[in-house]
């Protein structure tokens, strides 16, 4: 599968697709395109990286079409620079209100059109960079602490309006102190790296999986009632038991989790406040030997 970064050429003239073509093939995957619709159609199925478009164009314009990008989920973290021979401020400045990120005027010069992509996509990297620094747990992947929360908090939200259900549950590794006096840190590492790379291989695409601390971690199950959410726990449970992690001295060594099952509610006021009934629960699971999940408030 290729790699490379991915961009669209919109531009009802098929002589300026040509030139645009000429100017980048050689470093980037192109697909082309004469139409507006057409241009969303495409964006939506590819996901390109970066999008240059044409504004004056029949039927759907350039700057019509960037509005419903914009509109979209999965169009907002598309780079845009629109293509323009009309200068005037107006058409610049709403271009620039509906998302644009950049301009280049037409006719093309070829060297301009390069440089300006090559210092948006640059741009864009960076920023993708600092968006991962900021959401994800550097040692395992899962989503960190403070991204954890927004999305709880927006799963409350949800589950309030719609009154669709969502699971909740909170692991702790059992007695993962002595893994590490045993086994020493860098095992223990490895130990989160391999509880959270197990979990993930069980959840759906939509489920969330957050480190909330130590060897403490969250897991959000949108769309899925108590008796999903306690069959998922024990599954979870179970195949934390079977998963085989290798020492420094080329032993293998298990672990075993607790875990405390919720659903988030209509009443709640916070999401800490269904996290804290989770916490409760496995609290409890502790209390009652470990290797187990315990469920608080579940209906
Ligand atoms: P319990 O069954 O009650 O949960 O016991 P426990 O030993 O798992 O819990 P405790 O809270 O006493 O110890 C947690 C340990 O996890 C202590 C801490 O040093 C270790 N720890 C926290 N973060 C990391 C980490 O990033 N890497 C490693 N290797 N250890 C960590
Ligand atoms: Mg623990
Ligand atoms: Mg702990």
């Amino acid at each position: 599968m290729s790699t490379r970064v991915k961009i669209l050429l919109v531009d009802d003239v098929p002589a300026n697709l040509h030139t645009l073509s000429q100017a980048l093939m050689s470093q980037y995957e192109l697909s082309v395109t004469t139409s507006g619709a057409e241009a969303l159609a495409l964006a939506e199925k590819n996901r390109p990286d970066l999008i240059l478009l044409d504004v004056m164009m029949p039927g759907m314009n350039g700057l019509e079409t960037l509005r419903r990008l914009r509109q979209t989920d999965w169009g907002r973290e598309i780079a845009v620079i629109l293509v323009t021979a009309d200068d005037r401020t107006e058409t610049q400045v709403f271009g620039l209100d509906q998302g644009a990120d950049d301009f280049v005027a037409k006719p093309v010069v070829v060297p301009v059109v390069q440089a300006r992509v090559r210092n948006l996509l640059e741009r864009q990297r960076l920023r993708r960079e600092l968006v991962r620094l900021a959401t994800t747990d550097e040692l395992t992947g899962a989503l960190n602490r403070r991204r954890f929360f927004e999305l709880g908090e927006a799963e409350r939200s949800r589950v309030k309006r719609y009154q669709q259900p969502c699971g909740l549950l909170m692991l702790d590794i059992d007695y993962f102190k002595t893994v590490n006096d045993q086994y020493g840190h860098a095992t223990g590492d490895n130990v989160l790296k391999a509880f959270v790379e197990t979990i993930q291989g069980l959840l759906r695409q939509s489920d969330v999986l957050g480190r909330l601390g130590g060897e403490e971690f969250g897991v959000l199950l949108p769309q899925t009632e108590p008796q999903g959410t306690l069959e998922l726990a024990e599954r979870l449970r179970g195949v934390v038991e079977t998963m085989r992690v290798t020492t420094e001295d080329a032993s293998t060594l298990s672990v075993t989790t607790s875990l405390g099952a919720t659903q988030l509610n209509t009443t709640d006021r916070s999401f800490d406040e269904a996290l804290q009934r989770a916490d409760t629960a496995l609290y409890a699971a502790k209390d009652g030997g470990r290797n187990r999940v315990h469920s608080e408030h579940l209906s």
